[in-house]
């Protein structure tokens, strides 16, 4: 096991990985415009990432970010546990996390929502360069999609995930607005590229939509500071996008982020006609009710596993 990787090296590891110490920040809530503070901790192997609303009774706050806990919701990524506590607009925290390849972490937070920061992934992902990654002692599982998946929507959106070798994520979106518009997207995810072409772009809205949601008590906490807002084919925002069809690849961030919620990082082609939450959410569902489409492997074994624990000879035989 190599001692030390750049920041941009942990995608492609066969081991798990998790935070050399705990990232701290703090932020306010999209929707409910309040502060909230959070840490992302180190934890061992085979933790997945989990949230611990530190706010509640010590009993109630874990909230696994899994798909079994998650609710189809439209506007963000709601994970609720068995005792009802949730948490919302994981999304761009859990982008980051899949980006750099960060798979056992436990998150503390003091609010049911994740700060929305500046709409991207990026201060999060700076904030975990500036701590760094370490490699642990257990190989790394992905599932691996072994025959096609499809789900859509009413509205028309519809994803499928497709067999291949690694994750391709392909976006297709389509709105009115002629500053939108139709933009298309093939992202292919390996060390490095997330950094390169999805971390930093910004969820973003319509101006119309904003008036909306203000008048249904949604969004409080959006401005200009979180989100592109489009009104009649313009970018209200100063210094317009900060890259190319950045809009279509916030939309490939957000599929980024809700795929972890398999659990562990995935090996498909997704593709996706208009894709959201509810959406994205809907098919990682999809995918794990159906145990004859995927099969969960140890990297650098061709041996699929059924369980989801590292047996101790083989975490020991990894560090060796
Ligand atoms: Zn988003």
């Amino acid at each position: 096991m190599p001692d030390t990787l750049a920041f941009n090296q942990f995608v492609d590891q066969p081991f798990q990985t998790t935070v050399r110490g705990q990232v701290t920040f703090d932020g306010i809530g999209l929707h409910s415009g309040r502060f909230v503070e959070l840490s992302i901790c180190p934890a061992p192997a085979n933790t997945g990432i989990k949230f611990r609303r530190v706010d509640i009774d010590a009993k109630l706050q874990t909230v696994e970010a899994h798909a079994k806990y998650a609710e189809q919701a439209r506007l963000c990524t709601r994970i609720v546990n068995g005792d009802g506590i949730g948490l919302e607009t994981i999304e761009h925290m859990m982008a980051a996390f899949a980006g750099v390849g960060l798979d056992n972490s436990v998150v503390e937070i003091n609010a049911p929502e994740a700060p929305i920061l500046d709409g991207s992934s990026q201060p999060v992902l700076d904030a975990i360069n500036a701590v760094g990654l370490e490699l642990l002692p257990a190989r790394r599982k992905h599932i691996i999609v072994t025959k096609p998946v499809m789900v859509s929507l009413d509205d028309g959106a519809w994803a499928r995930l497709d067999p291949c070798e690694h994750l391709e994520i392909n976006i297709e979106i389509a709105f009115d607005d002629a500053a939108i518009g139709n933009q298309t997207l093939t992202y292919r995810h390996s060390d490095g590229s997330f950094a390169a072409e999805l971390a930093s772009a910004r969820t973003f809205c319509q101006l119309r939509d904003v008036e909306r949601m203000k008048n249904a008590g949604l969004a409080l906490g959006g401005s200009l500071d979180n989100a592109v807002v489009v009104n009649d084919g313009k970018i209200l925002n100063d210094g317009g996008l900060r890259m190319e069809r950045e809009f279509v690849r916030h939309k490939a961030l957000d599929c980024l982020g809700d795929l972890l919620l398999l659990g562990m990082p995935v090996k498909a082609k997704m593709t996706a006609h208009r894709p959201g939450h509810a959406l994205s959410t809907k098919l990682v569902q999809t995918l794990l009710n159906d145990p004859s489409a995927f099969k969960v492997v140890e990297a650098g074994t061709t041996q699929s596993r059924s369980d989801s624990f590292v047996l101790p000879e083989l975490a020991a035989a990894a560090t060796a």
